[in-house]
């Protein structure tokens, strides 16, 4: 699944490579896919792409916005899979679930992996969509500096009991974060998945701050994760630390533990987080 720093490499990707093209033909796929959501028909979605100017895009933690001038907004929602821009001749996947002909040649093509959104907004109206609508501060906006930070999880701890993974995974509490940037978070934080944000110090809740910040920034300057691509299909060069492969704590060469929680295996080291 792509989260919030894959989409910013694709985000930038597109303002440098796609802005600027007109869209000859726009389709929304030949492969049918339970878990795609649209908002518009085959018919329609042609209909209102074709002519349509590509513009700037932009991120919202893990949804992505790209203006379809004049008036319109594409969102890429909560998806993995490959989003790829084809030079003029390569031939595109034989299915896929959006795909846009440029004049020039070139094409883009969206293939959803496990589900994700391809909807088309009038812009603005998109913000009135669920998980869009009154999305709070993501980690590469401006505002999530640590005093942010601190009154948030001070917020939530005076509600109740609450882990560490359910702050950066549940909610769109802390938007744009998934389940995997948020196993390198816990490690590098030192804090067990299962850990009650009530028991934390301040200390620890400053190096969650800025783990959180320092993940999330590195995988971004690396080009997103190793197991993801970018707009041309090029993996990215953050090699994750706690993932199904890592068999040893590269801290502490402990066994790396593995358990189901809250939607997903957490890998984790049993000496280094506690
Ligand atoms: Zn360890």
């Amino acid at each position: 699944m792509f989260e919030i720093s894959e989409l910013s490499v694709i985000a930038a990707q597109m303002e440098t490579s796609l802005k600027g093209k007109v869209i000859a033909q726009g389709s929304l796929g030949n492969s049918p896919h339970k878990f795609v959501w649209y908002n518009r028909s085959h018919e329609e979605f042609a209909e209102l792409c074709q002519g349509k100017r590509i513009g700037n895009a932009r991120l919202m933690g893990r949804w992505l916005g790209l203006d379809f001038e004049p008036r319109y907004r594409m969102i890429f929602g909560e998806m993995g899979g490959k989003i790829i821009l084809h030079p003029k001749g390569e031939a595109i996947p034989k299915r896929y679930h959006l795909l846009l002909q440029f004049e020039d040649g070139m094409a883009l093509t969206v293939v959803i992996g496990m589900w994700g959104a391809l909807e088309l907004y009038k812009q603005g109206d998109e913000l009135s969509r669920a998980y869009i609508k009154g999305m709070a501060t993501t980690p590469l906006d401006p505002g999530f500096s640590q005093d942010y930070f601190l009154d948030l999880v001070a917020g939530i701890t005076a509600k109740g009991k609450r882990s560490v993974k359910s702050l950066l995974t549940q909610e769109q509490t802390i938007p744009g974060l998934g389940n995997a940037v948020a196993q390198d978070i816990m490690f590098r934080s030192g804090l067990n998945p299962r850990r009650n944000l009530q028991e934390l110090g301040k200390l620890e809740l400053e190096r969650l701050y800025h783990s959180i910040l320092s993940v999330v920034r590195e995988i971004k300057d690396l080009g997103g994760r190793y197991d993801e691509t970018d707009l041309f299909g090029k993996p990215g060069g953050y090699i994750r630390l706690m993932d199904s492969k890592r068999k040893e704590c590269p801290t502490c060469s402990a066994a790396i533990q593995t358990m189901q929680y809250l939607g997903g295996a957490c890998y984790f080291c049993p000496v280094c987080q506690s």
